[in-house]
């Protein structure tokens, strides 16, 4: 049976129904890599005439746990697309100037321009998820945020963004071999954080917190989809399809001409 990759708008959503490992019918590495690359030349024409265009933009967000994939994920889909369509934010633990704001703050500013496409890795909704099972803000004030996310992306929309919310889901299972494998390689040890070995010890708590998120946070304005992502070739794949079928949708038109262009002769 297919699964699902974008569950109806608000209906709960359990991660355990989603196999991490899942790949649509007989598609293999070599065709998936076929088919990225068809995407990248038609997300280049798209992202030109976005720009072109100059009116709305995307906002692809990317969320998972730590190795899931998120900057593999945005080398995938934006190799061989012009660069100056790309405005890449990563959010880290806040500043204390971030801290002296509201947690939509530095979210808010960091959204793309018009003509082009934003890129979160992690987002506004580390707010509901570490924030969460590290217990940094009362229970109320996260409890709060579900409703204060979903009228922030309705705010984007009604201006013109539209919003591509992925879930790189991992396995515990594929975690540990990434994470093996990040010691293993000397070029990886920089990626490697003890931090991480702490956060993989909640991992029970923060499967909780995403399917909250998920759930509550899956809207017909801003909608979330489930990746697969414990095989990488399938979840570049994915992404850069629900990318490329966005901009399809969106279907960006160059501008008017400015009148009596035929008629110039430069000399
Ligand atoms: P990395 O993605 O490996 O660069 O790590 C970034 C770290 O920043 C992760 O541990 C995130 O959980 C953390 N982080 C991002 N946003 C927040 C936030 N709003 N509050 C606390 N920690 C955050
Ligand atoms: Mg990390």
């Amino acid at each position: 049976m297919p699964q699902l990759l974008t569950p109806p708008p608000r209906a709960p959503i359990k991660l355990a129904d989603f196999d991490p490992r899942y790949v649509e019918g007989d598609l293999d590495k070599d065709a998936a890599e076929q088919q990225l690359r068809e995407n990248t030349a038609a997300l280049a024409e798209l992202a030109y005439r976005l720009y072109a265009e100059n009116r709305r933009a995307v906002l692809l967000v990317l969320q998972g746990l730590d190795t899931s994939g998120k900057d593999g994920t945005i080398r995938a889909v934006t190799t061989g697309v012009n660069p100056q369509s790309f405005q890449i934010t990563s959010f880290k633990q806040p500043t204390v100037e971030e801290l002296d704001h509201d947690f939509l703050w530095r979210i808010h500013r960091a959204t793309p321009n018009r003509g082009h496409i934003g890129v979160f890795n992690r987002s506004h909704y580390e707010d509901v998820l570490v924030v969460r099972v590290h217990r940094l803000v009362p229970d109320d004030q996260w409890q709060a945020r579900y409703k204060l996310i979903n009228d922030f992306e309705r705010l984007l929309v009604a201006s013109g963004v539209r919003i591509v919310k992925c879930f790189l889901h991992i396995s515990k299972k594929e975690q540990r071999e990434r994470l093996e494998a990040r010691l293993a390689d000397p070029t990886k040890r920089w990626k490697f954080s003890r931090k991480d070995l702490d956060e993989r010890k909640r991992w029970d708590d923060y499967q909780r917190a995403y399917e909250d998120a998920l759930s509550r946070c899956n809207t017909e304005h801003a909608p979330w989809h489930i990746v697969p992502s414990d095989r990488k070739w399938y979840r570049n794949l994915v992404v850069s399809t629900l990318l490329r079928r966005a901009l399809e949708e969106m279907n960006p038109q160059f501008p008017p001409e400015e009148p009596g262009l035929d008629e110039i002769i430069v000399e």
